[in-house]
């Protein structure tokens, strides 16, 4: 199979391949449009079971930057790296040295951040070979540091108004709320829901995540598989993508499914499925924009703490209008964002402002 031929392949502008032998490194950069600008998007580290599956991952989550970017009116194109990590392979400085001498390369046209299993402290270390980074630590009030808090603001906010548009409500107090993953945003979420007065239940298959949460708040646990087909209010997927299958969603009992995860469907498809079983869904990337809202305001240096937090703030609206067109058209959630984001790309791409479209 040739990459064009590729399932996930979907135009992508550049795909990139990257091999240092000293540090073990191996990544993948995939660029999918630079229409609206340089290409953002996280670097995930992760221990693929194929190399297909990091190649596929790459596409995909670049196609998805290239919305999410789109949507939350960011003057970005859509990007994504991935590290491909084996049981021998050591995070290190160099190995963060050679990734970034890798997006170096690349000459801005594309700028990593934090993805799953990154830190700021690894992307201090890529700052040394580059300055196409950003998610480095906070300089005073400037936006910057950790994005994963923006992006748990952003889905919290998020979810509010998906519960107010299915169920009806305008608090989550007394709601149940699955987590699945308690990482960093998963973490911070999950504290935001406690304020507010939902029952938790969480999943991680990591023990010592789900001992962090679980010494903060009172949490019921399930095993990671079975989290999914909780009794709940509302499902928020917070760890990784794929998990919204034909397998998976007749057995979802939620009647909303709004978390920070990127690439939930595994196929565009499963959101008729979904919509079908009478469960809202809040597309991935636009409820979880928050982080790359700060990574944008830290990157082009124009923007305070309370600019980034007005901004996130504006993700529910997006959502609104997006739930709105999908019940009036009878048109899966998804569909119409995936259409949106099109449209926005298409007229970024002819030159016009992006705000004629949205
Ligand atoms: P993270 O690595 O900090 O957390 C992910 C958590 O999910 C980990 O605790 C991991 O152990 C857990 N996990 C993995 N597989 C699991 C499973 N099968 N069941 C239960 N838990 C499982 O990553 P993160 O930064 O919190 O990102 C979480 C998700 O949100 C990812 O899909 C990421 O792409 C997406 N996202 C993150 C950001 C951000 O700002 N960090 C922004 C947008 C989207």
């Amino acid at each position: 199979m040739s990459l064009f031929d590729h399932p996930d392949y979907d135009e992508h502008e550049e795909l990139h391949c990257f091999r240092d032998p000293a540090s073990g490194l191996r990544a993948i950069i995939a660029i999918h449009s630079t229409a609206l600008g340089p290409a953002a998007g996280g670097c995930r580290r992760w221990q693929y079971a194929s190399n297909d599956a990091a190649l596929a991952d790459a596409l995909r989550l670049s196609r998805g930057m290239t919305y999410k970017n789109a949507i939350a009116g960011l003057p970005l194109g859509g990007g994504k790296s991935v590290i491909l990590e084996d049981r021998d392979t050591v995070k290190s400085p160099e190995l963060f040295a050679a990734f970034g001498r890798a997006v170096d390369s690349l000459g801005g046209r594309y700028i990593t951040a934090e993805d799953v299993g990154i830190t700021v402290d690894d992307m201090r270390l890529v700052r040394r070979e580059t300055r196409y980074v950003s998610g480095l630590p906070q300089d005073g009030q400037n936006a910057g540091g950790d994005p994963s808090p923006w992006t748990a603001l952003g889905v919290f906010l998020g979810i509010l108004a998906s519960a107010k548009t299915r169920l009806g409500v305008d608090s989550l107090a007394g709601l149940r709320v699955a987590v699945q993953g308690v990482g960093n945003v998963g973490m911070h979420l999950c504290r935001l829901l406690h304020g507010a007065g939902a029952h938790l239940r969480v999943a991680d298959v990591n023990r010592r995540n789900l001992q962090r949460v679980r010494d903060e708040m009172p949490v019921s646990e399930s095993a990671p598989n079975d989290l999914l087909f909780s009794d709940v209010d509302i499902l928020a997927p917070c760890a990784l993508g794929n998990i919204l299958n034909s397998e998976t969603i007749p057995r979802i009992r939620a009647r909303v499914i709004a978390g920070a995860a990127n690439n939930q469907l595994a196929v565009a498809a499963d959101g008729a499925r979904i919509a079908d079983q009478g469960i809202l869904y809040a597309p991935d990337y636009v409820i979880n924009a928050g982080g790359i809202i700060s990574v944008s305001r830290e990157y082009f240096g124009n923007g305070s703490e309370d600019k980034v937090r007005a901004d996130v703030h504006r993700i529910p609206e997006r959502l609104v209008a997006i739930f709105e067109e999908s019940s009036r058209t009878q048109t899966p959630t998804n569909e119409v964002a995936d259409a949106l984001a099109r449209r926005i790309v298409d007229v970024g791409a002819a030159g016009k402002p992006v705000d004629q479209v949205a």
